[in-house]
């Protein structure tokens, strides 16, 4: 079965250390299946608001376990993911 993964990873802020916290969602076709169409969905320091999109090295992002992430209740759900980045990124903007 179709089924969409949120991905979660945490790293330290550049700016203040804190915690940024950065998401993306991947679709698997199947239980055994590889994830296909991974997309960014945003990332935000928890502390101060900045928007670091990846860990800086030597540090590395630590990942948290992913979480299945249905469309119930979303226009289009199951045909497309795109009406709900869309959205994610105009609820981000404000
Ligand atoms: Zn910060």
């Amino acid at each position: 079965m179709r089924k969409q993964y949120l991905h979660l990873s945490a790293y330290p802020c550049d700016t203040c250390a804190g915690p940024v916290v950065a998401g993306s969602l991947a679709v698997r076709e199947n239980e055994i299946s590889k994830e296909t169409d991974v997309r960014q969905v945003g990332a935000i320091c928890l502390s101060c608001g900045d928007r670091q999109s990846t860990a800086t090295a030597p540090v590395r992002a630590r990942h948290l376990l992913p979480i299945a992430w249905d469309l119930v209740g979303v226009a289009g759900a199951g045909h497309s993911t795109t009406p709900f980045v869309e959205a994610l990124n105009r609820a981000e903007r404000y």
